[in-house]
């Protein structure tokens, strides 16, 4: 089965100045002025899904499905996107590593907005310290 390629699909729209409309049973109808896209909750690349997509933004942006399908996949040889894991919107540019006690450490990417607020730990205790490298740091490291 081919990968989900959903949460790229959101990312690119949220990027791009789409907003998001109520999520129903099977995926939420994103709006740009007057035009609207549906976008399934799962959706396989390659599937019908997928090309409903890709059709539909090629005519709104007037260019080519190769090309708005590369902006939202990325092109071979190139890197994906690290994808904030905390919107799921925005590029990472950021990792947060947070330690609980001395006892457990999450390690999150998070974009520029995602790592400068209190991002979601769960329930219970808050972490008892959080540290905030940019990726050009950890990279260098
Ligand atoms: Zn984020």
């Amino acid at each position: 089965m081919s990968a989900d390629v959903s949460d790229l699909i959101r990312g690119y729209l949220t990027r791009t100045g789409w907003e998001q409309g109520p999520p129903g049973p099977a995926g939420a109808l994103w709006r740009q002025g007057r035009t609207a896209i549906a976008v399934h909750e799962v959706i396989r690349h390659g599937s019908a899904e997928w090309r409903g997509v890709i059709d539909r933004l090629a005519r709104h942006e007037i260019r080519s499905r190769e090309s708005v399908a590369a902006d939202i996949i990325g092109r071979p040889g190139e890197e994906l996107p690290l994808t904030c894991e905390c919107c799921k919107a925005a590029p990472a540019t950021h990792l947060i590593v947070a330690d609980f006690l001395k006892i457990r450490r999450v390690v999150k990417l998070a974009c520029e907005q995602c790592g400068g607020r209190d991002i979601g730990y769960g329930k219970g205790q808050p972490p008892t310290q959080v540290r905030l490298y940019t990726i050009t740091e950890v990279l260098d490291a």
